[in-house]
Order: structure tokens, then C-alpha cells, then sequence
């Protein structure tokens, strides 16, 4: 195969994915999520939202240093989302596939905690 036949290869497919990528969001982005109540917040509102107008907190807690170079890290923990209606904060520790989903949301925060 010649160079420009892998780049015109190239340019066919990444048009293809660009493409899937967009259908993708359209439908992830009109996932719905509830604001429910949970154990370490407390009572949620019940109001429903669209995933695409809600903001992703990405927690990320920290390993301390063990043995000669292990930890001291920042890992990536569970996702919330805080409610814009009451501001109750949501989790998703035991919703993998919201997770997944994270790049549909309106935006991404990171949040450190120790
Ligand atoms: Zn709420």
C-alpha cells in the first residue's frame, strides 16, 4: 500500500468516526438521570434531568505512598452530579453505563479530595 492510499484511507474512516461520534453524543445526551436520594448526602428532590444539561464531577481521591515509589496519586473515584434544583449531590458509584458516559454530560469538573 502507498502513503496516500493510507491517507486517503485514513481520512475516510477518521470522516466515518466523526460522524458516529456525533450520533453517539445525540443519543447519549438525551439520557435521563434522577436526583435520588443516597446514603452519604441524604434526601434528593426526585426531579429528572437530561445528562447534556448537567455538570459531571469526576472525584479523585488520593493514595498515599507506600513502599519505596508506590502511591502518592490521584485516582479517579466515582462520578456525582450535583442537582440544580435542590443541590443535593447525586453519585454514580453503582451506575457504570452514566459513567461511561460522561463526555454527553454539559461539562466535566475535576474534584480532589483527601
Ligand atoms: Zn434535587
Amino acid at each position: 500500500m502507498k502513503l496516500e492510499d493510507i491517507e486517503r484511507e485514513h481520512k475516510k474512516l477518521t470522516k466515518r468516526l466523526d460522524k458516529l461520534n456525533a450520533k453517539k453524543e445525540k443519543v447519549t445526551s438525551r439520557v435521563a438521570v434522577i436526583c435520588e436520594s443516597n446514603h452519604a448526602h441524604g434526601k434528593g428532590c426526585g426531579a429528572g434531568f437530561y445528562i447534556d444539561e448537567l455538570e459531571f464531577i469526576q472525584t479523585y481521591w488520593y493514595e498515599s505512598p507506600y513502599g519505596c515509589t508506590g502511591g502518592d496519586n490521584w485516582l479517579p473515584g466515582e462520578g456525582q452530579f450535583e442537582c440544580p434544583k435542590c443541590g443535593h449531590r447525586n453519585r454514580f458509584l453503582e451506575r457504570q453505563d452514566i459513567e461511561a458516559m460522561k463526555y454527553s454530560f454539559k461539562s466535566i469538573v475535576d474534584e480532589h479530595k483527601d
